[in-house]
């Protein structure tokens, strides 16, 4: 597989990326809305987090967003590409299981360390204005998940440039990035409570860490896991969107009386 992908033409590599992209966010997408609105509520399993309605037009926005972003991510396949071509990376094609399972846990927390850094830098005055149309989803979607501003999905977009320079990934762990990263990501957007009954700190609390991040903004920067947020002291309580969430149902079942 390494020497097929090192083989593409440019075309067929941004061609490759623009399906592959828009395929598992199509996908990733559908698979969790269908299980966070249908088949998890029938089972009794967990429990929605925000019951706010959606933004009108909040849907199409965020496909519009997300499309330009897989053009974006599609296309940029073409810089670690680059760099095979270059010689300034290579893909170790001899990789046995053991190491492939090491490599993905280096990149799992990678991924988040990257995540941080810049999720805060898109939290700072100079860079806000490239962040806020993704908190335009106060309630979140799992279609939100690539509903960034163009700077934003370049910033995030780049995550395994530095890890190929480094070291001589398999393709098998540079390619379950995108995966995970896309898997945590619909978790974290799809304003579902998945296990109401670990504690908010617990890995499996991922998604009310960042429904809080998108009730609140300020604070809970990382991605799935928390000690990037807990090193550096910008972790949410539990309880920050509480007041809001209440205000929104008293004004429900005041508005139900009248
Ligand atoms: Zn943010
Ligand atoms: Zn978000």
């Amino acid at each position: 597989m390494a020497q097929a992908f090192v083989a593409l033409s440019a075309w067929q590599v941004m061609l490759a990326g623009l399906l592959f992209f828009g395929g598992i966010y199509l996908l990733f997408g559908a698979a969790t809305w269908l299980l966070t609105q249908r088949i998890l509520p029938a089972l009794g399993i967990g429990r929605p987090l925000d019951p706010r309605p959606l933004a009108p037009g909040q849907l199409r926005r965020e496909f519009t967003q997300s499309g330009l972003s897989i053009l974006l991510f599609g296309t940029g396949m073409i810089f670690p590409w680059g760099l095979l071509q270059l010689g300034w990376a290579h893909l170790d094609p001899d990789a046995g299981w053991q190491q492939i399972t090491l490599e993905i846990l280096a990149l799992l927390a990678w991924n988040d360390v990257h995540f941080w850094i810049n999720h805060r830098l898109l939290h700072t005055k100079l860079l806000r204005r490239f962040h806020l149309p993704h908190h335009r989803s106060v309630v979140t979607t799992p279609f939100s998940t690539y509903s960034f501003h163009p700077i934003e999905a370049l910033m995030l977009g780049n995550v395994i440039m530095l890890p190929m320079v480094l070291h001589d990934f398999s393709f098998w762990s540079l390619a379950s990035v995108p995966l995970f990263s896309l898997f945590f990501n619909c978790i974290g957007h799809a304003n579902y409570d998945f296990f109401p009954n670990v504690s908010y700190s617990h890995w499996f609390a991922a998604s009310r860490r960042h429904h809080l991040h998108h009730a609140c903004y300020h604070g809970n920067f990382g991605f799935q896991f928390t000690f990037m947020d807990r090193l550096f002291r910008t972790r949410l309580q539990a309880e920050a969107a509480t007041p809001q969430l209440e205000a929104f149902r008293q004004r429900e079942s005041l508005g139900g009386r009248a």
